[in-house]
């Protein structure tokens, strides 16, 4: 994959001639490396690890990092192009695990020393170690200031004690970007660790079985009197939650492209359903009931991917958009949930069938409302902006 460039032409706000490069490479990459697998990696709960290397090769895990650890530098959209051309593949899980790289670099990216990036960073983008993020604890995900794992120092070494449950790639990972409490109560007492899984203490449960996303492995994480050296520690003690808030907003804004993609796939395949499938001697198409509910899905797809591209481009132009990204995710979730069930409605009993893209996209989109900070969080947000 060669480098971007800034050749955005005029009629295409968002995506230029090397966007659509990159798409299109990574549309090959799909077709040739994962379409033909992917049902039995679902199956299988998870995919090769060999993909990681492969991705890594063609530039999928490097894309919009900096190119001194491996990356290759570019705007969100690229990023964005990458993300929907996974999820051509038709597995959610396949995308956020092969990409949960992007939940866990960016707070070492932004907190990390040099030493930390150059150590935490290049081996993954190279596709040689698997990193995860950790926040989420058996006794709660959505309160994130009243997390219970701890952190206590002992010379070089912090020995951490607790959990982190449904952790995406954690019975694999590495390494984890692992959230601990150093301090007292509240967010004044947070701090980001990254643990390594080769640290004495640390262990992993069997795979977590799920409604859907089957293709990622998800697991919980239990930190035992691990070890893990002080020099691991990203940015200042106590400081992390400000940096775990931040790494939401990328997070979030890459859950509202995979619930309108998840829409736009079950959109493309109830599309051309309805010009096979017959009925009372008609195709379904024939039916205005049916083509009233494809023009209600297909509009709820585009307003909804209009308005993520326009939050991205504010981002990218640097702009704060916390309130937008939770609009943008809640109502790709809205959008997505109303789709896929629609979906799974004109398909009749073969949407309800393994093997029917439309059963996986329903299953694989409920997770999206509620990985990455619930709807009711987002609306949380959204009230301290307007209220
Ligand atoms: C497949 C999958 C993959 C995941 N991957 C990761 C990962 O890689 N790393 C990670 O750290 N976490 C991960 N998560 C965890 C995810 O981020 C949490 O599940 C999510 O943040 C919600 O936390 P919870 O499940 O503890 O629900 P809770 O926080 O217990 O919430 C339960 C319910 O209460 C509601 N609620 C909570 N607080 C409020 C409030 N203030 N006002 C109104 N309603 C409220 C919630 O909206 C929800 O409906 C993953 C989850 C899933 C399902």
């Amino acid at each position: 994959m060669s480098p971007p460039f800034n050749d955005k032409a005029d009629y295409q706000q968002y995506f230029g001639k090397s966007h659509e490069m990159v798409r299109q490479t990574v549309r090959e990459f799909v077709k040739k490396e994962i379409l033909p697998f992917i049902e039995e990696w679902e199956e299988a709960g998870e995919f090769p690890r060999a993909l990681y290397k492969k991705a890594a090769e063609i530039g999928i895990l490097g894309m919009g990092y900096p190119e001194i650890y491996g990356g290759i530098p570019g705007d969100i959209f690229f990023k964005i192009a990458v993300a929907e051309e996974l999820m051509r593949s038709g597995s959610g899980g396949l995308a956020a695990g092969l990409g949960s790289l992007n939940i866990a670099l960016p707070p070492i990216l932004t907190a990390g020393t040099e030493a930390q990036k150059k150590r935490f960073i290049k081996p993954v983008l190279a596709g040689e170690k698997i990193a995860a993020l950790a926040i989420t604890e058996s006794g709660g995900g959505s309160d994130v200031a009243n997390l219970r794992t701890t952190a206590v120092r002992q010379g070089d070494t912090y020995v951490v004690n607790g959990s982190k449950t449904f952790i995406t790639s954690g019975c694999r990972a590495d390494q984890i970007t692992c959230a601990v409490r150093t301090g007292g109560e509240g967010a004044h007492g947070i701090s980001l660790l990254v643990i390594e899984s080769d640290a004495s203490g640390y262990s992993v449960s069997t795979k977590l079985k799920k409604i859907g996303w089957w293709a990622s492995d998800t697991a919980e994480i239990f930190l035992d009197d691990c070890r893990v050296p002080r020099e691991n520690l990203l940015g200042e003690e106590n400081s992390g939650f400000y940096t775990i808030m931040e790494n939401f907003q990328g997070e979030r804004l890459v859950l509202a492209v995979m619930a309108n993609m998840t829409a736009q796939l079950a959109l493309e395949a109830s599309l051309a359903y309805v010009n096979e499938r017959e009925a009372f001697g008609r195709k379904l198409k024939g039916f205005q009931v049916t083509r009233h509910k494809l023009v209600d899905m297909a509009t709820l797809v585009e307003v909804s991917r209009e308005f993520t591209y326009r939050i991205a481009a504010k981002i990218d132009a640097g702009l704060n958009q916390v309130k937008e990204i939770s609009m943008a995710k809640n109502f790709a979730c809205i959008a997505s949930d109303k789709v896929t069930y629609d979906a799974v409605q004109i398909f009749g009993g073969y949407g309800c069938m393994r093997g029917y893209p439309v059963e996986r996209l329903f299953r694989d989109n409920r997770i999206l409302s509620i990985g990455g900070g619930t709807t009711e969080v987002m609306k949380e947000i959204i009230a301290k902006f307007i209220i």
